[in-house]
């Protein structure tokens, strides 16, 4: 087995969760700007990924932006890209798509070459939309119920919140849909599957031992990142604890588990001798 420092000596591309990893809620960690900046100097390229595709590609650039981090568009990758890669990898004929999404979303399935349509869809998405009316709700059903291709965007069955409120996710609509249809979606490309990681891997021809994926969540960041083969960081900045981590099946644990990112420089900068 290769050891943590060779395979850091290795990496060319780091790929981050959001929340929880680089900032929490609106502020964003004082090691994360440092951070970017040792990458950048050592020639390590990186990624943004997010399940949650209330925002299109460009809304979360103008949020990264507004935070102090320039990104060029293709380093963030929300949900939604990893099901246009999954359209493109099974269902490569697939052109016209039935949504019950975001219009941010709706904007970046365009923006792949996707038509979004009423009548005649190939194939039906389901995302995340807080303004989804009944009437869409029950065509999205009616489209499911005929066995397009259903594909959902992400797992999650609630957004977490700090208002008083409780915000229904993908997940929860997709259990509400298979309810009325005894359908669930043929594939859900959001982390965990290891579809999100395969997107950046395919964009950047990249092999997995040159891939870190670094998150605060076990069952998804890190799952994600064991099921891709890719290096496994877990940070300590958000959900999991490393007594969490320790109390998983081997083969689920982190490869690496850091306080933060000012750990993860520092293990760089130890494992590539500069
Ligand atoms: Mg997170």
């Amino acid at each position: 087995m290769t050891s943590i420092p060779s395979r850091l000596a290795r990496l060319r591309h780091i790929v981050f969760d959001m929340d929880g990893t680089i900032y929490l809620g609106n502020r964003l960690f004082k090691t994360t700007l440092p951070h970017l900046a040792l990458l950048r100097q050592l020639d390590i390229g990186y990624s943004f990924v997010t399940n949650n595709c209330s925002r299109s590609r460009a809304e979360y650039l103008a949020h990264l932006r507004e935070m102090g981090i320039e990104a060029p568009a293709e380093s963030m990758v929300v949900s939604t890209h990893a099901t246009i890669h999954y359209l493109q990898q099974h269902l490569p004929h697939v052109r016209r798509l039935f949504t019950l999404n975001s219009p941010g979303a709706d904007d970046d399935l365009r923006l792949a070459g996707f038509e979004i349509v009423d009548e005649a869809p190939q194939a039906v998405v389901v995302g995340w939309d807080r303004r989804f009316t009944y009437d869409r709700l029950c065509r999205t059903a009616w489209h499911i119920k005929q066995g397009l291709p259903y594909l959902a965007t992400h797992p999650d069955r609630i957004c977490p919140t700090n208002e008083a409120t409780v915000l229904p996710d993908c997940g929860a609509i997709c259990a509400l849909l298979e309810t009325a249809t005894g359908r669930r979606p043929d594939a859900v490309a959001g982390k965990p599957s290891p579809a999100m990681l395969q997107e950046v891997m395919h964009r950047h021809i990249l092999a997995a031992d040159e891939v870190a994926m670094i998150g605060d969540r076990l069952y998804t960041d890190v799952r994600m990142a064991r099921d891709a083969g890719v290096l496994a960081v877990l940070t300590l900045t958000g959900e999991a604890s490393a007594v969490e981590a320790a109390s998983l099946p081997a083969a689920e644990r982190p490869d690496l588990i850091v306080e933060d990112l000012d750990e993860l420089s520092a293990q760089l900068v130890a494992a590539r001798g500069n």
